[in-house]
């Protein structure tokens, strides 16, 4: 499944669910990606254990999955073109020097 097929299927997702019914702040949908990374920060420090939610994968991979829908999801409702952006920055990630010229993270 294409990227792009993905974002659409997240956002109709969310739709139907009542997570556009109004306006969402775009602040807001932001902070909520955030939430799910210190979710993914909360499940390593509780050694990873196998998620409640979806049987067979652990909590990390269910938090960094929710990081994906989120992002996916707002990308859908404010007609982002993610796909094409994820390849154009990996590209451009591609031309860019070791450590990006000498950065330390
Ligand atoms: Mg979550």
């Amino acid at each position: 499944m294409r990227i792009s097929e993905i974002q659409t299927r997240v956002h109709e997702t969310a739709v139907e669910h009542g997570w556009w019914e109004q306006p969402r702040p775009v602040g807001e949908v932001l902070m909520l990606m955030v939430t799910e990374l210190a979710e993914a920060m909360e499940a390593y420090r509780e050694g990873n254990p196998e998620s409640d939610k979806i049987p067979g994968y652990s909590k990390l991979e269910e938090e960094l999955a929710d990081v994906i829908i989120r992002v996916l999801d707002f990308a859908g409702g404010a007609g982002l073109d993610i796909e094409r952006a994820l390849a154009a920055k990996m590209a451009y990630n591609d031309t860019r020097p070791y450590r990006h010229g000498g950065k330390r993270a």
